[in-house]
């Protein structure tokens, strides 16, 4: 976020709410940051589990280390299927990962996180555990093809049903894999939904079709 005269507000790592009040109205409770603006308006910055709200001289930003060499979100042009199948092939050298640690560790694919990882290995049909050695051509691209999706559908609806906007509303996504899944049917198969821990995090997912 640029803020006047030449900085610039880096919320990143963030798991929060994020929230915009306009002029006279009642802030929350608690917040770990709170910007006042000159027309009254204010944000306020309230972070659950981690985050990190930083102020930088503009530029100065790109050495931060979350945000240097970060990789391209998979809602960038830059974010092509060669370079998705390149990224797999660069981690099959060193050590072993599976689909999820894919989409869900050290950055490799920003902008992915547990939850959206779900509905991605659904789509997909790929089991959690999926070792990323073992994927064919054909996995590969369905799994490429379930990250566009899954992300642009949660984008077109206003993010995921459990996560708030700057204006405190809601997002119309409604997650398929989540806990309310649990010992429901599949949508595809109807076999019952399955949940495990797995890379810090619960899992869900169906037996028969996500191999
Ligand atoms: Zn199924």
């Amino acid at each position: 976020m640029p803020l006047d005269p030449g900085y610039l507000l880096l919320i990143g790592e963030f798991g929060g709410r994020l929230l915009y009040h306009p002029a006279g109205a009642t802030l929350p409770e608690k917040y770990h940051l709170w910007l006042a603006f000159e027309d009254g308006s204010s944000l306020t910055a309230l972070t659950q589990m981690w985050g990190a709200l930083e102020l930088y001289q503009a530029g100065q930003e790109r050495e931060r280390q979350y945000v240097k060499g970060m990789r391209p979100t998979p809602v960038e042009p830059d974010f092509t299927f060669d370079a998705f199948a390149a990224l797999i092939a660069g981690l099959l050298a060193g050590e072993k990962r599976s689909v999820k640690a894919l989409l869900t560790q050290d950055q490799l694919l920003p902008g992915l996180g547990n939850a959206i990882a779900q509905d991605i290995m659904f789509r997909a049909g790929l089991h959690p555990k999926h070792p990323l050695s073992d994927l064919r051509a054909a996995q590969q691209r369905g799994l490429y093809d379930a990250i566009l999706t899954t992300v642009h559908a949660a984008i077109a609806r206003g993010g995921r049903y459990d996560e708030f906007d700057l204006y405190n509303r809601s997002g119309g996504y409604q997650r398929l894999m989540d806990s309310r899944a649990v010992g429901r049917p599949c949508p595809v198969c109807g076999a019952a939904i399955e949940k495990i821990q797995y890379l810090g995090g619960a899992c869900y997912f169906c037996p028969r079709c996500q191999v």
